[in-house]
C-alpha cells in the first residue's frame, strides 16, 4: 500500500538554538582595533586569510568597518597575508 504524504501540512523545522552574538569590541572596551595588533586581527581571518563576515562573527557595523580597515592596512605593510595560511 502506497503511503501518500500530505503536502498541505507544512513540515515544521525548528531552527537549532543559536546563541545571540554580541560584538566583542562593544563588550570589551579594552580591546582596541589597531592594524599593528596582528594577534587580534587574525581572529577575524579564515584559514585562507579571508575576512570573516559580520553575520558569522557578530561584530557590529561600526567595529566591522574598523576591523576590515585595520586588516587591509596590515596587509599593505605585510603584517597579514592577502591570501594563504596566516600560520596561526
Ligand atoms: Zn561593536
Amino acid at each position: 500500500m502506497a503511503f501518500k504524504r500530505k503536502t498541505t501540512q507544512p513540515v515544521r523545522k525548528r531552527k537549532a538554538f543559536t546563541r545571540k552574538k554580541v560584538c566583542r569590541f562593544c563588550t570589551d572596551t579594552e580591546l582596541v582595533i589597531d592594524y599593528k595588533e596582528v594577534r587580534t586581527l587574525r581572529n577575524f581571518l579564515t584559514e585562507r586569510s579571508k575576512i570573516i563576515p559580520r553575520r558569522i562573527y557578530g561584530n557590529c557595523a561600526k567595529h566591522q568597518r574598523q576591523m576590515t580597515e585595520a586588516i587591509k592596512r596590515a596587509r599593505q605593510i605585510a603584517l597579514l597575508p592577502y591570501t594563504g595560511n596566516p600560520n596561526i
